[in-house]
């Protein structure tokens, strides 16, 4: 089955991996900007990730057969350093209109400090002022109930945010609802050993019905699967999920979402 990973980063991966991908069926994926395995010092250190992001990246894709698409930030973890994130923040719209760039993200609380929050609604402001979709990351663990309330508190109390337009990633079953209860998109990342497994994606699949719902790898720098999503397909299968049902989560709801981005191109396999 065709699929599309809408949360992998492949800058931590291998040539190899994107093989894999192409012959396990991924034909498109997209690669929210994020720590890249060290502190970055500099704005111009952010600005060569992006050139990656956009041009390096979608060429390795493409050799493979699979489209590339990225969203642009400076993530959570490195947000502590305000005057640096404002710098990147200033800096992004020069990629803004490169064809593979899909909006904003993944922004989002790491440790849900006052930093992270303060950055994280000056990344707002630059998607609603550019008018782009938003990609958020969740904290992990034992942060991420109450740093999911803070994110979600913080879009909704800006007026000019579409929730239609802003994908929640990495929820898990105490996170869920509250997602989709206020109109967002709902992104859950299958880990391997801990957090999210393909048995917890597909019982939240069936306590949700799937609506607005998509399934990611991550496949980042810590223990991750890049194959993860063709793994919980197969336990689709093996729970009796229909097929429509399968297709919806890994294909269609991934296209409706980044169809909302203006730049959005893409060419389903003949
Ligand atoms: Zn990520």
């Amino acid at each position: 089955m065709d699929y599309i990973d809408p949360h992998i980063h492949m800058v931590s991966r291998t040539t190899d991996d994107y093989a894999t991908l192409a012959r396990m069926g991924c034909v498109a994926m997209s690669e929210p900007a994020f720590w890249a395995g060290y502190d970055r010092g500099s704005v111009d250190g952010f600005r060569d990730y992006f050139r990656q992001l956009t041009e390096t990246e979608p060429a390795r894709a493409a050799q493979y057969g699979i489209q590339h698409f990225t969203w642009l930030c400076i993530n959570a973890k490195e947000a502590e350093n305000v005057s640096l994130s404002r710098d990147v923040i200033a800096m992004i719209p020069e990629f803004l209109d490169c064809p593979n760039v899909l909006g904003i993200g993944e922004i989002g609380l790491n440790k849900n400090t006052k930093n992270e929050a303060t950055v994280f609604v000056e990344h707002v402001d630059l998607a609603v002022k550019y008018d782009q979709s938003i990609l958020i990351h969740t904290p992990h663990l034992e942060d991420k109930y109450q740093g999911t309330r803070m994110i979600l508190d913080m879009l909704c109390d800006d007026s000019r945010v579409d929730p239609d337009r802003v994908l929640v990633d990495h929820v898990e079953e105490h996170t869920i609802k509250e997602v989709l209860d206020r109109g967002f998109w709902a992104g859950m990342t299958l880990y391997p050993v801990t957090k999210c497994t393909p048995q917890r994606a597909v019982d939240m699949i069936e306590m949700t019905g799937g609506e607005r719902l998509l399934a990611n790898s991550a496949g980042d720098w810590g223990p991750s699967k890049p194959t993860a999503v063709p793994d919980l397909i197969f336990e689709m299968r093996q729970r009796g999920l229909s097929e429509s049902l399968i297709k919806k989560v890994v294909y269609d709801n991934p296209l409706e979402f980044f169809a909302k981005s203006k730049r959005f191109e893409f060419s389903p396999r003949q």
